[in-house]
This record gives C-alpha cells, structure tokens and sequence, in this order.
C-alpha cells in the first residue's frame, strides 16, 4: 500500500488549507491553516478538527500565511504535542505572525464579552498570543532541499516555491518493501515575474501532484503594466491631494511593495509623499526577509542595508505613532493589514479616508468572498466599520499584477514540467478558477485532472 490522501480544507475555496496524509501505519497533517472570510465562514476554525488530535503524528507546513498555518496554535492548545515541519524561514515568520494572531483573537473576544447580553455565553478567544508563543516550540526547521524523515518511510523534502519568504512546494516520498511513491504539493506558488521572489522550482516526477489555483482562470498583466499603473495611481493621488491606502499582507506584497517603491523612487516622485508602514507585524516580518536574504535574488536589502533605503519610510510600530498618522489628510502613502481589510490598522485608516473622493485605496491582492475588502472590490456603495456605516467615495484602484500567486500560464507551466503527467488535484482556488484551470491542462497535456472536494479520499 502506498500513501492516502484526504482532502479537508481549502477545497473550491481558498483559505483553510488542511490535508490528511496516512501511510499504513501513521497520519500526517500537511498545512493547519485558518478559514479566513466572513464571520461565520471564520466560526469553521473553531470546530473540531477531521481527525482524533493523538492521531496525528506530525505537521508539515508549506508557509507562514495564516491560511496555511493559523490552526496550528489551536491544535497544539487541544493537545497536539508532535513536531512542525517548516522551513526554517517559514518557522522565523510564523514565530511573529501566530502571537499576532492570537492577540486578534484575544481582541476579538474582548469586544464581543463587552458587548455581549447577559444572557450570552462569554466568548473564549480561539488561542491567545501565548498559546502561539508556545507552540513554536514544535517547530523543526527545514532547508531547501534538505531530506527529512517525518514519520517511518515518509520522507519530507522542499523545494522554494517563490511566493513568500520560506515558501516550500512539499515533496513527500513514501517507500515500503522495494516500492516507492511520491506525492507533491505545490503550495502557493509565486509569480515568475515577482519582484522580490525566485521562480518556483519545477520538478520532473511524481506519482500525483497537488496544485493551488487561486488564479487558475487569469492571466496578470505583464508586469511593466502593473509598474505604470502603480506609477499612474501616485500621480493621480498627487494631483487630487488625499492620501494613498494600500492594505496589503504583511508578509510577501508588502516587501515587494517597498522594493518597487525604492527602485522607481524618483520615476513615481515618491520624495513627495511620506510611507508609513503601519505594521508592527511587517515591520518584523520586512526585518525577517532581511535576515533570509539569501533565500532570493532581490537587491533590496544588500550586504549593508538594515531595512530599507527610501528616505521618507517611516516605520509605525506603536499604536501612538499608527493614530498620529489619523491626523494627516494628504501626502500620506499608508501601507497596513489586513490584505483583506477584513481586521487591523487598514480599518482606522478606511474610517478616516474611505468617504474622501481625493483619496486613494489601492488593491494589491486577492480578496476573498466574504471579506471587507472583496465588498469594496465588488462596488459597494456603504460599508460598516465599528457599527458605524460610512459611503465609500475613496477612487478605487486594482493593481491585479503585483500579486504573490501563480497565474493560469505559470500554473499550467510548472505542472508541464513533470514529464510523466501525474494525476492532478486541484485545491486552493474557487470553483470557476479552478474549473478554467483543469479545463486548460487537460486539453494540453491530456493529463487527469480532479478538482479535489471535501472529504475525498484519494490513494497514491
Ligand atoms: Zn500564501
């Protein structure tokens, strides 16, 4: 027998990436990740878990985004108590992006318990800061192309997949009495025209491949476009005097945000704005790629650079400095989380900037059903933040190409690589995408092609 696979989370959606690896004799979890998206979608992360917690021998991560490693927390706090395996990078960014995630949560639950009837039950935050503190403690670090044995037979090796930092395309081995399978999980995969980022590594072989696609239905505009416009929004943003909102995820677009903001520094006459990075997670996340910088190419934090070299960056840590940016109308180019203006600072500066026509709210990522920013997206008129609704007159601008995921053309051109033609699962993406995605490489490649579903089994 060789190894089953179940698939639980992130199936015709795009967050809460959760699989079920199982050998004869031992169960691995690939990915732990949250839900992310309306309230009630998000009520999914507090369920139990698809399988007995002693069940599960150990956790392998394919990167530090909370889609893909926010549940790990909770499953350690219900008694988890085997090794994470992760790159090493990805273990240094989740040590920073987990306690934020738990601090949310403990903010969450606050507000609720404050406002709550009383004849509610108080809510428990899901995990808190600490319990995020102490699951690091699981975390086995992982180099590219290192062999590791995660469980008898089953050896884990990654592969950089170019989408953030520590980003791994997971390659699982199974022997068993002379016979060997190989299972591989792409992960999200970057961009090949990524600023900061490497191009995923392609692999020849394996046995079934397991492909993210997010944009499995789209193609990016080339990347000289995705320049112009960004160039385009500052101009227009100068000439209108407001200020420039970008909520953007703290870790991936918004490195390669500020690189590009260095490299095109006097093209787009940033030295008449002042950039906040109002993020004390991107801070240290941004601090974190610094450190890594020998995991890709990009020039943006050379030998002697500490951050970063644009003159008028301002990096805003406190919640004193980030309600001291309230104060400014125009001039202001405001990068914070969350992605999806779903939490976080973004929410303050929407307040203040969302009813103001000569402001600017560029959209730099996916933003998922059900999400703030996908209902801005979607032409809201109104939104609510903190009960109180506020029309949206901010000019609203989608710069679709500076996105850290894979688009149909990479997508079909990574699977191409693998010359035997493996059976393909497709996961992480929404229905239509995915279904544009299957339909493109099984008339290339005539290759089998699943749309993974909740619960199905498959053996390898
Ligand atoms: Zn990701």
């Amino acid at each position: 027998m060789g190894i089953r696979i179940q698939f639980f989370g992130a199936t015709e959606q795009v967050t809460g990436s959760l699989h079920i690896i199982r050998t004869p004799a031992h169960t691995v979890l690939l990915e732990c990740g949250l839900v992310q998206g309306s309230r009630e979608e998000e009520h999914c992360n507090q369920l139990p878990f698809p399988l007995p917690i002693d069940e599960i021998d150990a956790v392998i991560l394919s990167h530090a985004h909370i889609d893909h490693s926010g549940r790990v927390p909770l499953l350690v706090k219900r008694g988890y108590e085997g090794p994470i395996y992760a790159q090493r990078a990805t273990q240094a960014l989740c040590a920073i992006m987990l306690p934020d995630s738990g601090y949310l949560n403990e903010q969450e639950a606050q507000r609720y318990n404050r406002k709550r009837d009383r004849d509610q039950a108080p809510m428990e935050a899901m995990y808190t800061r600490q319990d995020a503190e102490d699951c690091m403690r699981l975390f086995r670090g992982v180099r590219y192309g290192e062999s590791v044995e995660v469980v008898p037979g089953l050896t884990l090796r990654l592969h950089d997949a170019g989408h953030i930092l520590g980003s791994s395309i997971v390659e699982l081995n199974y022997r068993d009495q002379g016979q060997s399978r190989c299972l591989v999980f792409s992960g999200d995969l970057g961009y090949r025209e990524a600023p900061v980022m490497n191009a995923p590594e392609r692999i020849r072989h394996a046995d079934a491949v397991l492909l993210e696609s997010t944009y499995g239905d789209r193609l990016h505009r080339p990347f000289a476009e995705t320049l112009e416009e960004l160039g385009n929004v500052f101009h227009a943003a100068r000439a209108s005097h407001g200020n420039v909102l970008i909520p953007a995820f703290t870790v991936g677009r918004t490195q390669d945000l500020l690189y590009l903001m260095a490299e095109n520094f006097e093209k787009w006459r940033l030295d008449e704005w002042q950039i906040y990075l109002d993020s004390p997670m991107g801070i240290e996340a941004t601090e974190t790629y610094s450190e890594y910088r020998h995991l890709y190419g990009a020039r943006l934090f050379g030998p002697d650079s500490h951050l970063l070299k644009l003159p008028n960056f301002h990096a805003s840590r406190s919640s004193d400095e980030s309600i001291a940016i309230n104060q400014i109308k125009s001039g202001a180019i405001i990068i914070a989380g969350s992605g999806m203006c779903s939490g976080g600072r973004i929410q303050h500066h929407l307040k203040n900037n969302i009813s103001r026509p000569e402001c600017h709210l560029v959209i730099v990522g996916f933003q998922a059903h059900g999400t703030l920013g996908r209902r801005i997206v979607d032409g809201a008129d109104v939104i609510k933040l903190w009960d109180v609704e506020h029309r949206v007159r901010i000019q609203l601008h989608t710069v679709g190409g500076l996105s850290a995921h894979a688009d149909q053309a990479d997508l079909v051109d990574w699977y191409g690589a693998f010359e035997n033609r493996p059976p393909l699962y497709l996961v992480h993406g929404e229905p239509y995408a995915q279904q544009a995605l299957a339909s493109k490489i099984e008339s290339q490649f005539d290759a089998p092609v699943t749309i993974a579903r909740h619960g199905q089994v498959v053996d390898i």
